[in-house]
């Protein structure tokens, strides 16, 4: 990684004539005229897999250009967030950059007058929603013609979702992709001044861009990325198409970040990224999350957790620091996906079910309270019954207290989307029930252990059900329910468990 901490112009790349081929075999040559503008470059499964050699950049002198500034004055944007907290956290900075051009937030999607849909690609159900969501769009587009409608995340870095949207929702105003997020007021510029549909989607891997700013949505809670991008190429999964190498920041820029956080008086920081054990690969030096969780515990911050892990980056030295305890919390978010080795192997995991339970032991060896939960594919193309009663083994095995279970959704351009599966959807529907029955079986024996505990929570606000009643969470990421004053919110409070559910606890202030 090179560091630049001098000022540098940000990088542009430009239209590629190979890849608007590629769109003419969709569309014809009119069409591409009429609504595609500026830059577009679909992922591509040969380049990305050679691309561990890059350099990545980091950019520092990052500014809303100044013919930007105010041009949101008496304006309002409105974001809707699909998918998973990096989209969460994008949210956050281009709502950091909305604001700083003048623009207005907005909850109401009917008086926006830019409307960002930030999409997810993970599975065809999210991109469904996208989908269904221009439908409500359009009839806005008619009414009020200014209004701008943006198209933004991962499902934009899809050749095939970039097509459908010339084709068939025209009236779209901007599409750009995950690397491009920084260009957002140039962007929003050319929308305005524009006829054509602008797209910018940028297939390189991606660089890293300091000081966004943010706008970000709690006062308690916030997200730290401490990386971007995965480089694991798991078979089913389209994220390192779509957001590029794996790079990290530098210990320095997110030890800043905490901080300043700190400061601000939040009290929880979640790191993230796509596999955040693999923080600190890339760098030009040894450094890696165990050293970084280390040095955040000197922060005054009092709860530090992160996700998503992968098993295979996942070393001794960071089981050490978690297991020292301090502000970081001993919940573990380790997704296995399967407990059949035949089904790991094509899913290209990089790790067996052998390796998976291994590293448990050691996890519950030096971290004997702490709580794991999980992510697990059901109905992986030709799975047998006999490989998924490996995975509810495995399930019961580790004693996950909590999992998200998802039938095999298949991703264009993915290896595995090209398969032949001969396991039929009912058969894929009664296989997740059973793994949902044992996976809550397992969360309410875990929650029934709380009864008669004192437990700290960090009091988010009142319960979405009852005004009279606190909702938190505890170091276990359990929600607690209790009643108490309102002045309690943003505190930790300790609370007795006097009752368990299945999803929640129900306690009384001490
Ligand atoms: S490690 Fe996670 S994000 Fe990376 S390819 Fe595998 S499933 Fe996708």
């Amino acid at each position: 990684m090179k560091e630049e901490k001098q000022a540098q112009p940000i990088e542009k790349h430009h239209e590629q004539p190979d890849n608007l081929s590629r769109l003419k075999k969709l569309e014809s040559d009119e069409l591409v005229n009429k609504y595609f503008q500026t830059t577009y470059q679909p992922p591509n499964l040969k380049k990305a897999r050679k691309r561990l050699k890059q350099d990545v950049n980091v950019h520092y002198d990052y500014e809303i250009p100044s013919d930007m500034q105010s041009i949101g004055k008496d304006k309002t944007f409105y974001i809707r967030t699909y998918g998973c907290q990096m989209n969460e956290h994008d949210t956050e900075v281009m709502a950091g950059l909305m604001t700083a051009m003048g623009y207005q937030a907005t909850d109401q999607m009917k008086q926006a007058d830019v409307i960002l849909l930030n999409t997810c690609a993970i599975r065809e159900n999210a991109e469904n929603k996208v989908f269904g969501e221009l439908g409500h769009i359009k009839p806005l587009k008619k009414e009020n013609p200014d209004l701008i409608v943006a198209i933004c995340g991962c499902m934009s870095q899809e050749e095939s979702v970039v097509n459908r949207l010339l084709q068939k929702h025209p009236f779209v105003d901007l599409i750009f992709g995950t690397h491009n997020i920084h260009r957002l007021p140039e962007l929003i510029k050319e929308a305005m001044f524009s006829k054509a549909m602008v797209v910018e989607v940028w297939s390189k891997e991606g660089d890293i861009i300091e000081n966004l700013p943010k706008k970000r949505q709690g006062k308690l809670k916030a997200w730290v990325n401490i990386m971007y991008g995965c480089d694991k190429f798991c078979t089913y999964c389209i994220v390192p198409y779509t957001r590029g190498k794996e790079r990290s920041r530098l210990p320095d820029d997110v030890i800043a970040e905490v901080k300043e956080l700190a400061q601000q008086g939040y009290k929880e920081v979640t790191l993230l990224g796509q596999n955040v054990n693999a923080y600190g690969k890339d760098l030009p030096f040894t450094y890696g999350l165990g050293q970084l969780m280390e040095a955040l515990t000197e922060i005054d911050i009092p709860r530090i957790r992160f996700t998503t892990s992968h098993p295979r980056d996942f070393d001794d030295h960071l089981i050490d620091v978690l297991a020292r305890g301090r502000n970081l919390l001993d919940h573990i978010h380790l997704p296995v996906q399967s407990g059949s080795n035949e089904i790991l192997r094509i899913m290209a995991r990089r790790h067996t079910r052998e390796d998976y339970l291994a590293l448990v032991k050691k996890i519950r060896e030096r971290m004997p309270e702490a709580t794991l939960t999980t992510d697990i594919i059901v109905g992986f193309p030709n799975e047998t019954e006999a490989q998924f009663e490996e995975t509810l083994q495995l399930v019961e095995m580790v004693g996950f207290e909590h999992a998200f279970t998802f039938i095999y959704s298949p991703r264009e351009g993915t290896p595995a989307a090209k398969w032949q599966d001969d396991v039929p959807m009912q058969v894929k529907k009664e296989r997740l029930n059973r793994l949902n029955a044992l996976v809550n079986k397992q969360s309410r024996a875990a929650m029934e252990q709380y009864v008669g505990e004192v437990v700290t929570v960090l009091v988010e606000g009142e319960s979405r059900k009852d005004a009279e009643v606190l909702s938190g969470y505890t170091e276990r990421n359990k929600l607690v329910n209790f009643k108490g004053s309102k002045t309690l919110i943003g505190q930790m409070v300790p609370v007795k468990i006097t009752e368990a559910k299945t999803w929640s606890l129900l306690g009384e202030e001490i």
